[in-house]
């Protein structure tokens, strides 16, 4: 018997349901596309920065494991992006496996994980799979917190873990300050406060982890300039960084992702730019959308902004006919009716969206 023959019927056998009832995670082909779907920067290094990172990559030893404390690399995350002198810092190959190792952390049989809805796609998926009871609280009409609602299901449901993304995606708002320290002191268990888009905001609760001792600060270098290399972290009391170094596999972080990460904060200076000039393009690219007749657009603190247009799918595929790919999230929740979600790029690329998307609602 060949592997190909093994009968769809085997793998039911051994495959759990709830995985076999999965799609994988669609990721859009971009080839020939202007990429406005997946917040990326759309800037990249200048030549000379690349020609130094290809010169330290070159010295990397690849026949060895990476060294499982990656200390310089932790202690330039710490130095760079405000971690509070004493508390350690956990990396992740992307925030999505902190996500993962989060979801590991709490699932015990009976566990319950709470979060907003709709919020980031990663949070129930990473439950899903670690076969963790999930329950989301929906967010009012303006896609601000339910603050009774949250409260009531914390009561209710005693979640191991709650999520809160701040600024929220795919909404590009910020929840309110006091709605989080309510849930926070509520809260029996973790509270991760995922600052994804911390660079585009500015807020953050990074100080804020001496004052909460359930709280977890999860951020990425990803909306930084850096998705390709996929490097996230977090930080927060000693049980939760200690417990999450226990499920976090050991060598998760290749050499060459934690050499290009080690350069990149070394230029930290070079990223904070490139974030403050799309902090700039998002006033201007909103500005623009507030002159196509029947776009709403809800305010952004992200390097995206959320629309809403009369038919999404004639939107989409108007853009699509002038090769520009956003994410179509209206039929992620309900309330996302026909919105889209239009990653802010160059002020070139913002021009082209602009009149594509006049020509296309
Ligand atoms: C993009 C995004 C992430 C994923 O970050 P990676 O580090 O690329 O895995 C995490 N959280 C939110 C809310 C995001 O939008």
């Amino acid at each position: 018997m060949n592997a190909r023959d093994i009968p769809p019927s085997a793998a039911d056998a051994v495959i759990r349901p709830e995985i076999a009832a999965m799609h994988a995670y669609p990721v859009a082909d971009a080839e020939g596309f202007i990429k406005l779907d997946t917040m990326e920067n759309p800037y990249r290094l200048s030549p000379p920065l690349r020609e130094e990172l290809g010169r330290r990559l070159a010295e990397i030893e690849i026949n060895r494991y990476p060294a499982p404390s990656y200390t310089r690399l932790k202690a330039l995350i710490a130095e760079k992006l405000g971690v509070p002198a004493g508390f350690d810092v956990v990396v992740g190959n992307g925030s999505d496996e902190i996500i993962t190792m989060l979801t590991t952390l709490v699932a015990r049989p009976g566990a319950c994980i709470v979060a907003p809805a709709p919020s980031f796609a990663m949070y129930p998926l990473a439950a899903k799979i670690a076969g963790v009871r999930y329950v989301a609280v929906d967010l009012k009409p303006d896609f601000t917190l339910d603050l009774p609602a949250m409260l009531a299901t914390i009561e209710r449901e005693r979640p191991a873990l709650t999520h809160v993304c701040f600024p929220n995606n795919p909404t590009g708002n910020a929840f309110a300050v006091a709605d989080i320290e309510a849930i926070l002191r509520a809260a029996p268990g973790l509270v991760v406060i995922d600052e994804a888009y911390q660079p585009f905001a500015l807020d953050t609760w990074m100080p804020r982890l001496k004052d909460y001792p359930n709280l977890v600060v999860m951020r990425t270098v990803s909306k930084l300039g850096l998705a390709g290399i996929r490097l996230g972290y977090c930080s927060g009391a000693k049980p939760w960084t200690d417990g999450l170094e226990k499920v976090r596999p050991p060598y998760n972080l290749g050499v060459l992702h934690e050499a290009a990460g080690i350069f990149a904060l070394e230029h930290y200076e070079v990223l904070a730019l490139q974030a403050q000039l799309l902090r700039e393009s998002r006033a201007d690219l909103s500005a623009g959308l507030a002159r196509i007749a029947g776009v709403e657009q809800f305010p952004s603190r992200a390097n995206f902004i959320l629309v809403r247009v009369p038919d999404s799918a004639r939107a989409i595929a108007g853009l699509k006919a002038r090769r520009i790919l956003v994410k179509d999230v209206g039929k992620q929740h309900p309330l996302l009716a026909n919105c889209l979600r239009i990653s802010v790029s160059t002020p070139e690329e913002n021009a082209l969206l602009l009149a594509a998307l006049a020509a296309s609602v």
